[in-house]
């Protein structure tokens, strides 16, 4: 009770879905301009993650208080994922049904997520999914409560490290005072650099 949640997507968030620019000449190094990591590891020709958002992600989670939970059609499999990108404990995290519609036709991650909400009565999440882009329903529930920060990166670049950035300073904040840093004010986190629409509302 009163802890903080991060729900994590993989495919579109840890997981970039496009091609990583390497520049004109192949090898050049990415510009820090373009708010994109610098590195990339990837794996079995589907998996291409940062090592440093990983790392970041790692130390986001070490606060006692903060408990992530994998909300991604990996489902139990999640946990594969998470031992081959180093997020530490990762085999151990919950994960919560994520597949398909729930009993009442609903986008299933949404159904899960107000459920778990509601029962873990957490002062702040964060829910990170690329699909949350057309999924207005869900946004507009997190919204309203006050306490669920809602936001889809980009799928073909997956979390931008300014977004990740935002996110480590409203944890911080909440951390701090003990309170949703969403009560009495709205929160976007602002898009990269390069990104030609808001999502995320
Ligand atoms: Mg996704």
């Amino acid at each position: 009770m009163g802890g903080i949640n991060i729900y994590l997507d993989i495919d579109g968030v840890l997981n970039r879905y496009g091609p990583v620019r390497r520049g004109r000449t192949g090898a050049d190094p990415v510009d820090p301009d373009e708010d994109e990591w610098s590195a990339y590891t990837s794996a079995g020709g589907v998996l291409m993650w940062p090592p440093e958002m990983m790392a970041r992600i790692n130390r986001l989670l070490a606060a006692p208080e903060v408990t992530p939970y994998w909300l991604t059609t990996w489902e139990s499999e999640a946990a594969v994922f998470g031992e081959q990108v180093g997020l530490e404990g990762s085999a151990d995290w919950t994960w919560l049904p994520s597949r398909g519609l729930s009993a009442d036709g609903r986008w299933q991650k949404f159904a899960s997520i107000r459920d778990h909400v509601d029962q873990t009565d957490p002062i702040f999440a964060v829910w990170l999914d690329d699909d949350l882009a057309h999924e207005s329903e869900a946004r507009r529930w997190a919204r309203r409560s006050g306490r669920v920060l809602a936001f889809a990166p980009e799928p073909m670049v997956g979390l931008r490290p300014s977004e990740l950035a935002r996110i480590e300073e409203l944890v911080a904040e909440a951390l701090r005072t003990g309170r949703s840093p969403m009560a009495g004010r709205a929160l976007r986190i602002p898009g990269g650099g390069r990104r030609r629409t808001a999502r995320g509302d």
